[in-house]
């Protein structure tokens, strides 16, 4: 039976939090019908060289995407880019930037460890020429990898969750920058699996910040959260988008085909980051 055509426009690599190189995300992607794929690492675009070479071979369309971590209200969200141009110098230094404060901040979640009594140095958890974003995924395999814990969850239950004792803030920026960045690149904002946060009540104060779009499907969302999302997109004139958010190890029961978003939606979208490079060129 043939596997329908689907778009998929979040998932990660090796370059931030994911367990996969860019060419194994490429492949495991294509082989599970995604026709136009967008890798949204973490605080960097350093994957794309390798990614659409691999996308090329593997004829899938790939689009330049990003996530990013900013703090509105309080709270820490998670910003999509899509579309934007890779090379942009001011999104690399940018992310570079965030890049750096990861590892600052990797450093401080060795010391909680240690100081609880683990064995655990940054280079177990990551290479020590890695230049990607470091995240608590990160550590929570390299607990696992070393016996540590039973299980990559058992690492967030006991040390790494939000309020266990080795979790660290992370540096967010403001939103208008993160909406900003991504624009001047020429690509769309998107507010990332608004269910995580119970955006629908403060979705209107980011579309006023420089927001175009919603993640609609995502894995964590019900069919009542697609349906919710929807009609918030709808009501502010915002792009509709989908993603599964595959991880690979740090996420094992997230994969490819999981959300297929409909290849209806693209074309909004594509007129949207149309829009944002004639703005930005401008
Ligand atoms: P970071 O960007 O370093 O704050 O890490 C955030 C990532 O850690 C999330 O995207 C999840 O993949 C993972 N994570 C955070 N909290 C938990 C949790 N309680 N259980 C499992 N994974 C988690
Ligand atoms: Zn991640
Ligand atoms: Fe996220
Ligand atoms: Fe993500």
């Amino acid at each position: 039976m043939a596997t329908p055509d689907f778009i998929d426009l979040h998932c990660h690599t090796t370059f931030s939090d994911g367990s996969y190189e860019p060419e194994e995300v490429v492949q495991l992607a294509t082989a599970a019908g995604v026709t136009t794929l967008a890798i949204t690492d973490h605080d960097e675009v350093r994957y794309w060289d390798r990614a659409s070479d691999a996308a090329e071979a593997a004829g899938i369309t790939l689009i330049a995407g990003v996530e990013l971590s900013i703090e509105f209200r309080g709270k820490e969200v998670h910003l999509l880019g899509f579309g934007f141009d890779p090379e942009d110098a001011s999104l690399r230094d940018a992310l570079q930037q965030f890049r750096d404060a990861r590892r600052a901040r990797g450093k401080r979640i060795i010391g909680k460890l240690q100081r609880l009594g683990l064995k655990l140095e940054l280079d177990d958890v990551v290479p020590p020429d890695f230049n990607g974003a470091i995240g608590r995924p990160h550590f929570a395999r390299a607990l696992h990898r070393t016996g540590q814990v039973s299980s990559v969850q058992e690492a967030f239950d006991l040390y790494l969750a939000n309020g266990k004792p080795g979790a660290e803030p992370k540096v967010l920026i403001e939103p208008e920058r993160g909406c900003r960045l991504i624009r001047e690149a020429g690509g769309v904002p998107v507010l990332a699996h608004p269910v995580f946060y119970h955006a629908e009540e403060w979705i209107g104060g980011l579309v006023d910040l420089g927001l175009g779009g919603i993640e609609v499907l995502h894995s964590s969302h019900s069919d009542a959260d697609a349906r919710l999302y929807t009609e918030i997109a709808d009501r502010y004139g915002l792009v509709k988008t989908g993603g599964s958010d595959f991880h690979g190890a740090a996420k094992p029961d997230v994969h490819f085909g999981d959300v297929r978003m409909p290849t209806e939606w693209w074309e909004p979208l594509e007129t949207a980051i149309g829009d944002s490079q004639a703005a930005a060129t401008a």
